[in-house]
């Protein structure tokens, strides 16, 4: 297939309310909706750049992070990816940071290089504004490239651990200045082994600084390390996790567990599924998935923990330059991708838990634009569509397999 244009970024009124009172604590009043970015204590030209790129309104995080952390607090998120968290943090370290003071004064801590990346993309755009550079460091790309890029003394650094360390190491970067730091998404940090690394870093930062944590669970290890290296830590919880963004359509298809593969690939095949992201389970479920699809000639690709790291940047970037239609991953590679052009999103497998559900489906109708999940069942996985329903408070559409052709073209995304 030639390679798919990719639509150029034109911000639109994007506003990431729950669809459902989701995103507050179940059993309670809804809350009302989260005051405008004005109310929240920033200046003139930070509500610029928010404007710039189409946001209305605050989110719950933001709302209730932003002004604690323009006091000076350390601040515990718990967040998730999806839930505005980039910029509840982003805009008040803009705000406090010196653009004419020493390199580094912000570290934000990234368990990903595809997390690094997009944090370090979010924050450009709000420090449109600003004299505030911002640089990504993050393994596997060329030390050159960091090493030219370190030289311009950014204020702003977006750093996997790892990667970090060694340029502590080769004396090419210095905490010694460092302000702000963040740790982004703290329970995959421990999931991928950076526990130790994350506290030496921390260690070789001044102690004065303003640290911020965020986490969608809260493990020990995390708990541990906000006593530790915080300071009297204001704790901002958004249950319920990611909000659901409103233009999601979302809908049941049943099918029998020998048509599951049948079934799909009638979906892909339908022209309005035009970029998909299709979850599985399992890194099983996901090479058994891709090598059936492939065998019935779908453009596709995989994602998931157990290939290499040449190999997922390789997927991951064919499907991002739209080079490939679609791409099968398991919930762990596909934390965090922030992906503007998928259509649909396909749960081949039913995910375990409501959160992981409504996780997968903030994959699509990013910045603003129109998705729809789709997602299969077998008879008997009809309760699990009713437990995330409910905790949800949303209703999925049930339809069957027959009436799909006609209401795929019905419901084509925008
Ligand atoms: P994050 O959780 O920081 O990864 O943000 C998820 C997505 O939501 C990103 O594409 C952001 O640009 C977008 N976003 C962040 N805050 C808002 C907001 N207040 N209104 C609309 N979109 C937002």
């Amino acid at each position: 297939m030639a390679p798919r244009p990719r639509r150029p970024f034109r911000p639109q009124p994007r506003t990431l309310l729950p669809l459902s009172s989701a995103a507050h604590t179940a059993g309670t009043e809804p809350a009302p909706p989260p005051p405008p970015f004005e109310a929240l204590g920033l200046s003139e030209d930070l509500l610029g750049a928010v404007r710039d790129m189409g946001f209305e309104r605050s989110t719950p995080i933001q709302a209730r992070a932003i002004p604690i952390a323009l006091q000076g607090r350390d601040v515990v998120g718990q967040a998730q990816t999806g839930s505005g968290k980039t910029a509840a943090f982003g805009l008040p370290i803009l705000e406090r940071l010196d653009p004419a003071g020493p390199a580094v004064q912000a570290l934000i801590l990234c368990p990903t290089r595809e997390l690094a990346v997009q944090v370090s993309e979010e924050l450009t755009r709000l420090a449109a504004h600003r004299q505030a550079g911002v640089l990504a460091i993050f393994g596997g790309d060329p030390m050159s490239r960091q090493l030219t890029g370190l030289r311009q003394h950014p204020p702003i650094i977006v750093a996997t651990p790892g990667r970090l360390l060694d340029h502590v190491q080769r004396g090419s970067l210095t905490l010694s200045a460092v302000r702000f730091a963040v740790l982004d998404e703290a329970d995959r940090m421990l999931d991928m082994g950076f526990a130790p690394d994350v506290e030496r870093i921390l260690r070789q930062t001044p102690s004065a600084r303003q640290t911020m944590l965020f986490s969608a669970t809260m493990p020990e290890w995390v708990r541990r390390l906000a006593s530790r290296y915080m300071r009297d830590p204001v704790t901002v919880s958004i249950s319920g996790g990611t909000e659901l963004v409103p233009q999601v359509r979302q809908w049941y298809i049943e099918a029998s567990w020998a048509d599951k593969v049948d079934a799909l690939t009638k979906i892909l095949d339908s022209p309005e599924v035009r970029i998909g992201l299709i979850f599985t389970e399992t890194k099983r479920n996901a090479d058994l998935l891709h090598v059936a699809l492939l065998a019935r000639g779908v453009d596709v690709t995989v994602l998931h923990g157990d290939l290499s790291q040449k190999e997922r940047d390789e997927a991951l970037t064919r499907f991002r330059e739209s080079r490939v239609r679609f791409l099968i991953a398991t919930n762990v590679a596909a934390r965090g991708l922030d992906i503007e052009d998928i259509t649909h999103v396909i749960n081949y497998d039913v995910p375990s838990t409501p959160e992981e559900y409504v996780h997968r489906v903030g994959r699509t109708a990013r910045a603003g634009r129109e998705g729809m999940a789709l997602t299969l069942i077998t008879p008997i996985e009809i309760l699990k569509v009713r437990d995330i329903e409910k905790h949800t408070r949303t209703a999925i559409e049930r339809h069957t397999m027959d009436e799909l052709d006609q209401l795929l073209q019905s419901a084509v995304p925008a």
